[in-house]
């Protein structure tokens, strides 16, 4: 790791890590909030308001992260609030169907045209899951092709990401996965067509599907080639598989219709979280009517789950699907630009190397000039250069995901004012990164 000096002591949060490392492993309940990628003292948030966070040691900050993509209208949104506090006084849980589940699955159906039925799960890790099971089900066959640097949640069939090469067989990535169940997966690089056809070739009749990101954002945003996702839907169809997009990153924050919006090719099946959850717990899968129904309690495959179609997160999702149209695209669509083109001057004065790529308003910066197409490019970035810009910018109040491998998100929130204070951030934190030793 990068020599980087923390430049401020952030006391509470410091307090409550320790608190919480004695009681939860590595203080957090999801990895990578845990500061590991870039070292120092992970911040306790104590609220969001529009763009900007703050935390327990009273600090604000833009946020840039927003909440790892769901806050697409800004913290506190007052309309997805209002929504929220009249859910949670009629109740908070009923285990019976709902409204608020029918109007959020015609809210998704409406929006994106392969999805003809849609169900609702808590996460995007059991949409994912779900997804692969009902694939499976539905085609009889056990294996699964995905892509190194593509995260699906941790389901253990999809934490195989090592390897690369034709038709490699995943290695399970983390100890509790078994061989069995890695071993249906196969696992081949991103944006590479012909190690797909090849693995079809080396195993016929046995694939259900293939997963990919619609847009791959899990390894820094490496958005897909042209005509990739167009050749495995072709590739899936030739070949009686299915071709399942992963839009839980994408969905409903790329466009009205998620990645799909722009690149209009058709999926089987495709997956959901974040932003449709409006900040709460709901996530789905969905897509060709013949396929869902041989899901239970209509077909054979099993799934299910007690707080699924939650009343309050339904109306959450629902409130903040309902205020996203054209006009609060076209918003987070601007701040994304102007932020790109500001990171890009401040980084290019400095004479840092550095590639910004972008998936809509979803971008990423790469410290590396060379284009990145697949997980083996991004890892050769010069990484360190991140640490030290991430932690200037965090001390100058810009919270950046803690990570190289992360996509930035922005919201319809990210104003004049906001922006105003990033670009003050960035000439510090490019200088940082231009110093930066590994
Ligand atoms: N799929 C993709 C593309 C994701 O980015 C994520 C999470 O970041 C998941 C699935 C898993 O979603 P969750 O964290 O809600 O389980």
């Amino acid at each position: 790791m990068a020599c980087v000096s923390y430049p401020y002591a952030a006391p509470v949060s410091q307090t409550l890590f320790d608190r919480a490392a004695a009681v939860t492993p590595g203080g957090v309940n999801s990895p990578v909030r845990a500061f590991r990628a870039v070292g120092g003292t992970p911040r306790f948030m104590v609220s969001g308001d529009g763009p900007y966070l703050t935390d327990a040691d009273g600090r604000e900050y833009v946020d840039l992260v927003c909440s790892w993509g769901p806050m697409i209208l800004g913290h506190s949104h007052p309309e997805v609030t209002a929504a929220v506090q009249a859910a949670v006084a009629r109740g908070t849980s009923f285990g019976t169907p709902g409204e608020g589940e029918v109007e959020l699955a015609e809210e998704i159906v409406a929006r994106v045209a392969p999805v003809e039925q849609v169900r609702l799960v808590s996460s995007g890790t059991e949409a994912t899951m779900s997804a692969i099971r009902l694939a499976r089900g539905y085609t009889g066959r056990s294996k699964v092709i995905k892509f190194a640097g593509c995260y699906h949640g941790h389901v253990d069939a999809l934490l195989a990401a090592a390897g690369s090469g034709v038709a490699t067989f995943g290695l399970p990535d983390t100890p509790g996965v078994t061989g069995a169940q890695a071993g249906e997966t196969v696992v081949l690089p991103y944006n590479d067509l012909e190690a797909v056809r090849a693995a079809f070739a080396a195993h016929p009749g046995e694939i259900a599907c293939v997963i990919t990101e619609a847009s791959a954002g899990n390894m820094g945003v490496v958005p897909p080639l042209p005509g990739f996702n167009a050749g495995l839907k072709q590739l899936c169809a030739d070949h009686g598989a299915l071709y399942v997009s992963d839009e839980v990153m994408t969905g409903f924050r790329v466009s009205r219709a998620g990645w799909f919006g722009l690149d209009g090719v058709e999926p089987d099946l495709m997956t959901f979280g974040k932003v449709m959850g409006g900040g709460f717990p709901a996530a789905a899968f969905g897509g060709r009517a013949d396929v869902m129904e041989r899901l239970a309690p209509a077909g054979p495959v099993y799934q299910a789950g007690t707080l699924s179609g939650n009343p309050v997160a339904t109306a959450a999702g629902v409130a903040q699907l309902r205020l996203l149209d054209d006009a609060a695209y076209a918003e987070v669509d601007a701040a994304s630009e102007r932020l790109r083109a500001m990171v890009a001057e401040a980084l290019s004065k400095e004479g840092v190397a550095h590639r910004i790529q972008a998936a809509g308003n979803m971008f990423s910066v790469f410290f590396t000039t060379d284009e990145v197409t697949d997980y083996e490019k991004a890892k050769a970035q010069e990484a360190f250069r991140f640490t030290a810009f991430f932690h200037s910018m965090l001390s100058q109040g810009v919270y950046l995901p803690p990570s190289a491998f992360e996509s930035w998100f922005v919201s319809a929130a990210h104003d004049e004012r906001a922006l105003e204070r990033v670009r003050a951030a960035l000439p510090g934190a490019a200088r940082a990164a231009a110093e930066a030793t590994e």
